[in-house]
């Protein structure tokens, strides 16, 4: 069979093209009329929320919906699980991440442009025009965040695992609070542990979450949207006669079958 169409994994060229695209859209935001710091901060955390919920859309139909056969969203899917089974992710490996970004950051950037030159110059179209420039702005950077979520550890692999594992086996409700202790531990630089800690970057004890069974917290930004993500993921799973494939694979992963199938090989910070 033949391979599908896949996008390049790293494109300095791109990330250029879409940086230079989102200046030029700072540009034209920034010389709208009726622009204020109000209408601005709305704006950041109204596309930010957009980004996220954006983010988990797409991760749903990446972990459910897509076969590996489609062109560019089929070999998307297959990193997704692979990403689930080798739950690493490199926040060094700055240009492969910030592609990921870009790959829906230009053409939303590009819309949001046409949408500027086609809207009367009013206070409600810069409100939506510079939410659509935050959302675009979140979006480049969606896939660094995410994996600033699997920072390194400066516990050894084998002890990350095993507490992975065993917190796997708790009740839901104590998972997250043992999830954040775990975390504690972790060798995230100071910044980012900040803005984590803040809300504005995902929590690492929130994701893992979704790396136990994968039917929860499907967001890679900032997890506003988990709560609308989890009540639809609900909403949907009760309407469906058979259990989605993945949902599977997320229970053998979260260790209830075999000892030692989580794999996070170790890295540094
Ligand atoms: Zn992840
Ligand atoms: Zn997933």
């Amino acid at each position: 069979m033949p391979r599908p169409l896949t996008l390049p994994n790293q494109s300095k060229l791109l990330i250029c093209i879409c940086i230079i695209l989102q200046i030029w859209e700072l540009y034209v935001i920034k010389n709208r009329p009726h622009g204020t710091w109000w209408l601005l901060l709305i704006a950041f955390f109204a596309g930010g929320l957009l980004t996220d919920l954006i983010s988990g859309i797409f991760h749903f139909t990446f972990d459910y919906v897509w076969p590996p056969n489609t062109p560019i969203m089929g070999p998307i899917a297959v990193e997704f699980h692979e990403h689930h089974l080798t739950p690493t992710l490199d926040p060094s490996a700055l240009t492969a991440n910030l592609t990921k970004g870009v790959y829906g950051a230009i053409p939303l950037t590009v819309i949001t442009l046409c949408v500027a030159g086609m809207t009367p110059d009013t206070a409600a179209w810069f409100a939506v025009i510079a939410t659509l420039g935050f959302t675009n702005l979140w979006m480049l950077g969606f896939h660094q965040i995410h994996a600033y979520a699997h920072m390194g550890s400066e516990l050894s692999a084998d002890e990350f695992n095993r507490a992975v594992r065993e917190i796997s086996r708790l009740p839901e409700k104590e998972q997250r609070k043992e999830f954040a202790r775990l975390f504690q531990a972790l060798g995230i630089p100071p910044w980012v542990r900040l803005l984590q800690r803040s809300r504005l970057f995902l929590r690492p004890d929130v994701h893992w979450q979704h790396h136990i069974t994968f039917e929860s917290d499907f967001s890679s930004v900032n997890g506003w949207s988990d709560p609308m993500m989890n009540w639809l993921y609900r909403l949907l799973i009760k309407r469906m006669t058979a259990k989605p494939v993945s949902a599977a694979a997320g229970r053998s992963l979260a260790g209830e079958t075999r000892e030692g199938e989580l794999r996070v090989e170790e890295r540094q910070p």
